[in-house]
């Protein structure tokens, strides 16, 4: 019979229970026993939650991040926060945040704040994790307290406990060593910690654990290959049963790895790695638990439990015992509970599973193996009729836009000319001076903004007040650019709450969520939109707004749009069509809406694609595979538009070394991006790249409330022109200004607008 569990639970709670108990913590508002009791009240609830399954994960848990508890379990904590006073749930705030909660941090002169640990994203997804911190003297120190405590309250309650670690080749992967010493050197001392730490959940009667190795899906060299094999010799004490869970992709060149490693039980994700089970099967010595994930942990969709069912049957017969089935990874990716959503549409949402939902799901179908279908039949039957209904219905099929899909050709994403023929004709319409200075579109989301949007929402003001209150901010943010001198304006997007979730709401294709929040990082959660149907675009998105904007001015008004690979990739999307034919499908709508504001006498048009190097895989030898579709939606996006149009493209980040060529590919006339934060290093990349068209490079980080000097700007933009000729090079911020004020606005960008005069005396 196959036991049933799960790899993690969402924490954060249906109702975001734990962000406003970490936030009204962290603001003083409220004391550390209120927000004690709202993690434990989460944790017993989360367990009733996972009731039905035969074991539950305990240690999922964390107050900001599952690496951040694991490093406090090891005893990494980094150097900086080791003599602070306070204990260690403080001291864990402020690796994780800079500071702990307001009154641990007021009394004392010593503690006005930390470096916080550096976030990054975990695997694929969108969730960011604290990076662990090494260096060659790293040691470790077991502190099982907080997993202790965990497992005594999951015995209390009599919950089938299994802990959830995270393994130590994959922590160590997963950090970073701050003096570049070699981090699989601290393997050694980091295995009897480990060790320490099973003998010590064994002590408690804990018979499984779940070690998690995802990092076995990516590419590894030999010597990480070598620590894998060393760590589970060194691991396999007997005291406790090892579950080595894989997930988010397939084992590849790592599968026979992974089968001889000396644990009594593999999870492989089956939704990703369906296609490796039965080599899996074989490769395992016969007493081994082989646990599947065949309900996806990353998307919102019902399983279609029979279709499961019938490739799982035959493998339960052969596995019997030794079979195990969950969820694909941990559901800390997907919202909580379905059942919360009361304004969600009704066809839409008889398609959809939450985390309750799914473990629904793996109840059912391990109920159908041990049983027979026969006693889950009513649920089946239903499970059949929804996928059925989904499949067929004309909401998602939409015939014409599959035509246009099918109908695309190359020629569709070339421009006219070359860009050596263009940039002299945009130069001649445009008449912009050396170094131009523009924005990258947002300005700051005013008090105002947010009143009149959440009186709209409430019926409290009808839609010619909203619209009016919108054009009055933008016709602030034209008046402020018009007063600093900007050579090429943008509206504002006063009118957008959210970059994607604004083309979303127009675009037929799309449902929105009330409740479904994801945990990005610590307090922080996204609600992404629900990618359903063929997409198309009944009418255009924005272009009342820039044209009431562009009417304003004589000088350039940029267009701003949000790309297709951006939308996608901060979308939950659908599972019944490859990624690539959804993006194609938002390609060809954004691409409607460029052409409507050229239409409309918008000469420069920008499109952001924030969310492009994302979406790599987690493998390096599919890159090409992703980058090629990638590229190809935003030509298809962006260039049928006239030689005289200016297509801008802009990207939050800088390591473009390793997707320099894809990124020229785009063929974008000018592209903005980050590189403020290191001083303009990051222009390495177009040291062994000739990059072709023009180039933004961010002159100062608009993430910080500082206001940049006149001087640091001029002395940034000459390391960038000593790389870049100056007559391709544009002056503006890392990114949009919606999270800062305008009295922070106005004098960072007057600075901006003078180092711009300066360099234009200066450099040529
Ligand atoms: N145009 C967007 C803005 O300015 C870009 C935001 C982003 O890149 N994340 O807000
Ligand atoms: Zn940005």
């Amino acid at each position: 019979m196959a036991t049933t569990h799960n790899l993690g639970f969402p924490r954060i709670g249906a109702k975001r229970e734990l962000k406003f108990a970490l936030e009204a913590y962290w603001k003083g508002e409220s004391t550390r026993d209120d927000l004690v009791r709202v993690g434990a009240d989460l944790r017993a609830r989360h367990w009733r939650d996972q009731a039905g399954l035969d074991l539950a994960p305990v240690g999922d848990f964390a107050f900001y991040d599952q690496v951040l508890d694991m490093s406090f379990t090891l005893g990494n904590l980094p150097e900086r926060v080791r003599d602070f006073h306070g204990d260690a749930l403080d001291n864990y705030f402020r690796v994780a945040r800079g500071r702990s909660a307001k009154g641990t941090e007021d009394h004392a002169a010593c503690c006005g704040g930390v470096a916080a640990g550096e976030m990054t994203k975990w695997f694929d997804t969108n969730y960011h994790y604290i990076v662990p911190e090494f260096d060659a003297g790293t040691e470790f120190k077991l502190d099982a307290t907080r997993l202790l405590a965990q497992l005594a309250e999951a015995k209390d309650q009599g919950v089938k406990a299994k802990p959830v670690i995270i393994g130590p080749v994959t922590y160590l992967a997963l950090g970073k060593a701050k003096d570049h010493s070699d981090k699989l050197a601290l393997l050694p001392r980091l295995l009897p910690v480990y060790a320490d730490l099973l003998a010590a959940l064994a002590d408690q009667g804990v018979k499984w654990v779940q070690i998690d190795e995802p990092i076995l899906v990516t590419e590894l060299d030999s010597t990480w290959r070598d620590a894998f094999v060393q760590a589970y010799e060194a691991l396999n004490t007997g005291a406790v049963k090892l579950l080595l869970a894989t997930y988010f992709g397939q084992l590849k060149e790592n599968l026979d790895l992974a089968a001889t490693l000396r644990v009594q039980g593999i999870h492989l994700d089956a939704i990703n790695a369906r296609d490796e089970v039965d080599a899996l099967v074989r490769a395992l010595p016969a007493d081994r638990v082989v646990s599947l994930g065949v309900v996806n942990g990353r998307n919102i969709w019902k399983t279609d439990l029979e279709a499961v069912l019938a490739w799982l049957e035959p493998l339960a017969q052969t596995l019997g015992d030794r079979l195990w089935i969950a969820p694909s990874c941990s559901l800390l990716h997907v919202p909580v509970d379905l059942g919360g959503e009361r304004k969600l549409d009704g066809e839409v949402k008889s398609w959809l599973a939450f985390a309750v939902q799914k473990l629904e799901e793996i109840r059912v179908l391990a109920t159908a193996l041990s049983q027979g279908r026969a006693a889950v039949a009513a649920d089946l039957a239903a499970n059949a009729q929804a996928i059925a209904a989904r499949r067929a219905s004309p909401r998602v099929n939409n015939p014409a836009v599959k035509a246009a899909v099918a109908r695309i050709d190359a020629a569709l994403g070339r421009r006219k000319s070359p860009f050596g023929e263009r940039t002299g004709k945009q130069a001649a319409l445009l008449n912009l001076p050396l170094f131009p200075t523009t924005t990258i579109g947002s300005f700051p989301q005013t008090k105002e903004i947010r009143l009149a949007r959440s009186q709209f929402k409430a019926g409290a003001i009808d839609a010619a007040a909203y619209t009016q209150a919108m054009r009055n901010e933008i016709a602030r943010s034209v008046r402020e650019q018009e007063a600093l001198g900007l050579d090429v304006l943008v509206h504002g997007e006063a009118e957008r709450n959210d970059m994607v979730e604004y083309f979303g709401e127009q675009l037929d294709g799309y449902v929105f969520s009330q409740g479904g929040w994801v945990q990005s990082y610590g307090s922080r959660c996204v609600k992404p939109p629900i990618l359903f149907g063929d997409i198309s675009r009944p009418k255009a998105m924005t272009v009342d707004w820039i044209s009431y904007a562009a009417s304003l001015t004589k000088k350039p008004m940029k267009g701003m749009l949000t790309g297709p690979v951006t939308i996608l990739n901060w979308s939950f999307v659908r599972d019944d069509q490859p990624r690539a034919t959804s993006c194609l499908q938002l390609a060809l709508a954004i691409r409607g809406e460029v052409l409507d504001l050229e239409k409309a006498g918008i000469r420069v048009i920008q499109i952001d694609e924030a969310a492009l190097r994302e979406g790599l895989p987690l493998r390096r030898s599919q890159w090409r595979e992703y980058l090629d579709w990638a590229v190809e939606s935003f030509r298809i996006t962006a260039n049928g538009v006239a030689d005289e149009t200016q297509i801008h493209t802009h990207m939050c980040y800088s390591e473009f070394n390793d997707i320099i060529a894809s990124i020229a590919d785009m063929d974008a006339d000018v592209i903005t991006i980050e590189t403020s934060r290191s001083a303009m290093e990051l222009l390495d990349a177009f040291d062994d790249f000739n990059y072709p068209n023009q180039i933004g490079p961010g002159v100062y980080d608009i993430h910080s409330p500082n206001i940049p000097t006149e001087d640091h700007i001029v002395t940034l933009m000459k390391k960038a022109a000593a790389r870049i000729p100056a007559d391709r090079l544009w002056v503006n911020p890392d990114c949009g200004l919606k999270t800062r004020q305008w009295n922070e606005v106005i004098p960072a960008l007057t600075s901006m607008v003078s180092a711009a005069k300066t360099l234009r005396a200066t450099v040529s």
